[in-house]
């Protein structure tokens, strides 16, 4: 904590909202209002934001839409009314008793957020798992990383990034697919094109059914056919075996998979790949080339991969292109997910997904199970894994999930086939909603509703796509009566008589979690706040009072033989296909100026500016036959709903391909601008990750009655 005047206090702190994790400088005026600018001695950021970031001070200073006291409805169609916290937590507790006393502790969920810090996420799996007794925990990291996160560990042994932004200035190949970092991580496509510009050789290559912003320095886009993703990563690893482009000695020394992969690929040919991909066998080729004469090959990826039926295996098959070449744990070369939210990364090393333990830990091995059991002091950890984000609301709709917990997090706009949540959400016999905002969508369904405070108004710990942990300080004091969200969970732990949520402050839940990491692969057993306020942040594992930029540098990886796994995958996917009655494919996705449901980046007048209200994005081609010109209404139906859009006729998309973005709720309770009405809620096997990117759509120009 510095200060530089009698009248402004400044605070080191953290972006709160997408996974590039940048530093940011909290100046907290006489007033109480605050500004916001870059900090430039974080390693992430050095001094540069987003729009986003840049007027994140607007959303704290702008209290008008908070929630101040807790409330409680008397009856389902009654009312919320205005209660003390006790009077709040005491009703919650009850309830949730009743239905774990008569029909057991599945009978409960937990619908949390990539949004929480990191202790929020520990005290809140550790009550769930631990003391509840149920794996229903899980939070919209589901909707987001959860592919990566499947894959990471098949391929690599570990849910783990090996690498670190500054490999970006050591690349000399970046290799972007399904990812618009120009758009969505802002910062890190800054130091992108900062050293493309001062490296012209670099090649950028960028895999988008879509042009956009990321497209403008790329060496070459491969404009591909949604979903043929695999089709795509295949043909180049089969073009690098054929032309010896791969390293023999890598292969043999540090992974298994090799000889049944490229068996599979024998069968196949780069010319069909090629009119799958809707792609010339050139452009694969010179992608593939481009990666072969790299010494540096880094990709990047983000929802394109992440959210679809196959998500698992897309990452899987970009994964062995870094394999079958070597260039993995190595300066300039490795997997660089970008993480959507600020801390996916911290929730998933505290376990706080359906499927999870703390500190990587796997949920099937009973001995892991054993050890967090006896750390905690609690019940028996079950091995099954809890229901998901998507599968929580299927359960609440047939009755088997009686009583659901949202914290932070807004499903009615952000869940798929988002109709069909609103409804089971209606169903709920017993909905508890812990939020900031007076204007979330889960209100009117909340029995409780319980007020959290925000970004600044509380302390703790965020990890970003790179491992790297930074500390987040209370600048403010939340306003009316809301609490800090760990506060809220370890007040219900002690009104459901549960021993071990008794911490005196918030570095104390830290401690205890760093202390569940010892002797793991992500150790941080010897970090405190101290320690990350200093060195401003530090990446995981720390050992030997070292942070550790990038990992498998000497090719042991974390799986029991120490060699990664190249996964033959099959390239089908079963996404809605288009038909005669709903002709196009839509993909969804974020613009620049608009985080996930919007409940901050509403409040900034001047991020409203860049794209005010959802659009459809049409080619000219399918525009010319529905009769369409810019800015006519349409009506977009899917087999699950309907939304009523402008459109933009734009030649940056794929004829046959739509696109609508993810953003917006229902406004003035309409929900026509609701994209996830449309959206299908088939699910990948083994992530459990929507197919967001994918689904079957018809287009039809609005006529007035
Ligand atoms: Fe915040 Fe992400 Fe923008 Fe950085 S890039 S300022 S973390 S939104």
């Amino acid at each position: 904590k510095e200060s530089n005047d009698k009248s402004t206090t400044q605070l080191k702190s953290t972006c709160c909202y997408c996974g590039v994790g940048c530093g940011v400088i909290i100046e907290k005026q006489f007033n109480g209002l605050i500004n916001i600018k870059g900090d430039e001695s974080h390693p992430s950021n050095r001094g540069l934001l987003c729009s986003k970031g840049m007027n994140l001070h607007h959303t704290v200073n702008d209290q008008s839409d908070r929630l101040l006291f807790p409330q409680m409805r008397y009856g389902k169609h009654l009312p919320l009314l205005r209660v003390d916290w006790n009077t709040a937590l005491e009703r919650a507790a009850a309830v949730f008793s009743t239905f774990i006393e008569k029909y057991g502790p599945d009978s409960v969920a937990f619908y949390a957020s990539g949004q929480c810090l990191t202790e929020e996420y520990y005290v809140l799996n550790k009550l769930v798992k631990g003391f509840i007794g149920t794996n229903n925990i899980d939070t919209n990291s589901r909707l987001c990383m959860s592919s990566a996160v499947a894959a990471y560990k098949m391929a690599l042994g570990e849910d783990t990034v090996p690498v670190c932004y500054d490999d970006i200035e050591l690349s000399d190949c970046i290799f972007v697919a399904g990812a618009n970092p120009a758009w969505c991580h802002p910062i890190i496509w800054r130091r992108v094109e900062q050293h493309k510009a001062a490296n012209p050789s670099v090649k950028i290559i960028v895999i988008d059914p879509r042009v956009t912003d990321s497209c403008a320095i790329a060496d070459l886009h491969l404009q591909l056919n949604p979903g043929t993703d695999i089709t795509l990563f295949h043909a180049i690893a089969k073009i690098l075996i054929e032309n010896g482009q791969i390293d023999a000695s890598f292969i043999q020394l540090h992974a298994t998979g090799f000889d049944a992969f490229k068996r599979m690929l024998a069968q196949q040919s780069v010319h069909e790949a090629a009119l799958i991909c809707g792609l010339s066998e050139s452009q694969i080729q010179l992608a593939a080339n481009y990666i072969a004469q790299s010494n540096g090959f880094l990709s990047m990826w983000t929802m394109g991969l992440n959210q679809s039926a196959v998500g698992v295996n897309k990452n899987l098959s970009l994964l062995n292109l870094h394999l079958i070449t070597g260039k993995i744990g190595k300066p300039g070369s490795g997997p660089l997910s970008l993480t959507g939210q600020p801390n996916a990364m911290g929730g998933r090393e505290v376990g706080g997904l359906a499927n999870l333990l703390p500190a990587h830990r796997d949920l099937g091995n009973s001995a892991h199970r054993q050890e967090v059991q006896v750390f905690w002091g609690g019940k028996e950890i079950g091995s099954k894994p809890g229901l998901t984000a998507t599968e929580m609301f299927d359960a609440l709709a047939d009755g088997r999930l009686k009583a659901i917990w949202i914290a932070c997090t807004n499903p009615l706009i952000s869940l798929p086939d988002v109709r069909k949540a609103e409804e089971a959400l209606k169903k709920a016999k017993f909905v508890v909603v812990q939020e900031i905002s007076n204007k979330a969508e889960t209100l009117p369904y909340a029995d409780v509703v319980l007020p959290a405070a925000a970004w600044s108004e509380k302390e703790g710990t965020m990890t970003n796509s790179e491992r790297r942990i930074s500390y987040l300080p209370k600048g403010n004091i939340a306003p009316g009566e809301a609490l800090a969200d760990q506060e809220i969970f370890c007040r219900f732990a002690k009104k459901m008589h549960f021993k071990g949520f008794d911490f005196p402050n918030t570095e104390a839940i830290y401690l205890e979690h760093a202390q569940l990491t010892k002797g793991t692969n992500i150790d941080i057993s010897q970090l405190n706040y101290r320690l990350i306020q200093e060195s401003r942040s530090i990446q995981w594992p720390y050992k030997n009072q070292q942070s550790t930029p990038r990992l498998f540098t000497d090719h042991a990886f974390h799986t029991p033989d120490k060699k990664a796994r190249i996964h033959t995958v099959t390239a089908n996917f079963n996404s809605e296909q288009p038909d005669d009655q709903y002709p196009y494919i839509l993909t969804t996705g974020r613009i620049r100026d608009q985080w996930h449901t919007r409940s901050k980046t509403s409040k900034v007048n001047k991020l409203n500016q860049h794209i005010p209200r959802a659009y459809l994005t049409v080619h000219p081609i399918d525009a010319k036959p529905l009769g369409l010109r810019e800015d006519d209404i349409v009506i977009v139906r899917s087999r699950r709903g309907e939304v009523t859009v402008p459109c933009k006729i734009d030649r940056a998309i794929k004829p046959g391909v739509v696109f609508l973005p993810m953003h917006w709720g229902k406004i003035s309770g309409s929900d026509l601008n609701r994209v996830n009405n449309l959206t299908n809620k088939l699910l990948d096997p083994i992530s459990k990750e929507p197919d967001f990117k994918f689904c079957a759509v018809q287009i039809e120009k609005f006529k007035k009655p």
